[in-house]
């Protein structure tokens, strides 16, 4: 690929980068605002200077700008600390959904909101039989009149304590093979019988939920495609979550492993003179590469205008668990220092310490590892399917391998 910006790109990336300095909130700006309005403030003012979303059509709040603008954009914005994470779901997964399947009116009333950040989506998917086979699913809607009727239950539901809306798939139809009996809706959170109880992490925190329906009831008028056809609707969002997590960074990487090294000791030398760590730093350097190369090569397919495919999983399969094995060798070099996780505290801010407590999340969510090492084999390498053994049979006649 050729890696200098177009003519083009390069005044629209001058653009971004005069706004972004002119208008990047100050700390004293967002000192006293939670993080949800600081993430609101910060969405609301690129929406009103059309730099929200950007490739989204204009008259949804977009700029309907190219895909290889949006990298531009991503890269100059992320040279900023900002506020931000609570419309991923949102604008990364719900949107592109409603853009492909909802009304005129629904479009309308819902995506410009999207981008302007005033209201937040959360996916309602994983069930606790229904994870990296989403099709195996429970939750049932019955159709009762003009609604649906919803009983059953969601968990690591990101962020449905803040969300005002909220993607859905559940079973309608348990007599036809599982992907067949699906349908996708959309839902108000503050629905009565939707109830919400969060779930408390490794890091302490409780970013993500269980969410239980009894008899909530959502209108017909609110299904994304017809009664059925949920598993294909649920493609486009899973097409789109994939895209976003694995564009995901961290900030443990090379560059700062390789400075702690410089900073800490072992044996009274400094680390970055002992073998074993340079050799540890040397096998990260070439996954760094490996990794940086892979992503220009989706970068110069989004540039000549096509869509990145399965290869796209390599990112996160090899991302997500060097930099676990980053932050794990992070914390041994910093000694008894690296136990120390509050960040007044601890000597870099407890950076490691936090990514070795999210990074395992970041390898379940979006697809586990294997999950992702299974889609490189059949869609990429054509190497033998995995075994389906449910495949074709009616989801109410397959063993659930409990006796009672
Ligand atoms: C941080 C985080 C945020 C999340 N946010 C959301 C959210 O907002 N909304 C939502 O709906 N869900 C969310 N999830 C759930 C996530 O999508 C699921 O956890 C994920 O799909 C895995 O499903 P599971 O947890 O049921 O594990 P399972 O599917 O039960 O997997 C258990 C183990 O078996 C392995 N396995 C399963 N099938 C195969 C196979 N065919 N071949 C080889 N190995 C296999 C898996 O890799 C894993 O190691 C989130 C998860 C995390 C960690």
């Amino acid at each position: 690929m050729d890696f200098a910006d177009t003519q083009k790109e390069a005044a629209f990336r001058e653009e971004a980068r005069t706004w972004l300095k002119n208008s990047v909130p100050a700390a004293k700006e967002l000192a006293g605002l939670d993080p949800i309005r600081q993430a609101k403030l910060w969405q609301k003012r690129k929406y009103d200077a059309g730099w929200a979303c950007i490739t989204w059509p204009k008259e949804f709040g977009g700029r309907g700008a190219s895909a290889i603008e949006q990298v531009i954009w991503n890269q100059e914005e992320s040279q900023y600390e900002l506020p931000g994470g609570v419309f991923s779901i949102g604008q990364g997964m719900a949107a592109p959904t409603l853009m492909t399947w909802a009304t005129e009116a629904a479009k309308a009333r819902f995506i410009p909101k999207l981008a302007s950040g005033e209201e937040i989506w959360c996916q309602l998917f994983s069930e606790p039989a229904g994870g990296s086979d989403l099709a195996a699913l429970r939750t049932r809607a019955v159709k009762d009149g003009d609604d649906w009727v919803i009983n059953g239950q969601k968990i690591w539901t990101s962020g449905a304590h803040y969300s005002d809306f909220g993607i859905l798939v559940v079973r309608t139809d348990p007599t036809v093979p599982k992907h067949k009996g699906l349908t996708y809706f959309y839902l108000d959170m503050k629905s009565p019988g939707v109830e919400i109880k969060p779930i408390r992490q490794i890091s302490g925190e409780a970013h993500f939920n269980e969410v239980y329906f009894t008899d909530v009831r959502i209108p017909d008028s609110q299904r994304l495609g017809a009664i059925g056809q949920g598993w294909q609707v649920s493609l486009t969002t899973l097409m789109n979550e994939r895209a976003s997590i694995g564009a995901g960074g961290s900030a443990v990487g090379f560059d700062s492993v390789f400075k702690l090294a410089q900073k800490v000791n072992i044996d009274d030398r400094p680390a970055i003179e002992n073998g074993a760590v340079r050799a540890k730093l040397a096998d990260w350097y070439c996954q760094e590469a490996g990794l940086k190369y892979t992503a220009y090569r989706t970068l110069s397919a989004l540039s000549r205008g096509a869509i990145p495919g399965p290869e796209n999983s390599i990112g996160k399969l090899v991302g997500a668990p060097k930099t676990q094995d980053m932050a794990s060798f992070a914390i041994d070099l910093l000694e008894q220092a690296g136990a120390i996780r509050d960040q007044s505290l601890s000597g870099e801010l407890a950076l490691y310490q936090n990514a070795y407590m999210s990074i395992p999340g970041l390898r379940i969510a979006g697809g586990t590892d294997e999950i992702m090492a299974n889609i490189i084999a059949e869609r990429v390498l054509g190497l033998p399917q995995d075994v389906r053994v449910d495949k074709g049979i009616p989801f109410n006649e397959v063993p659930t391998g409990s006796s009672k």
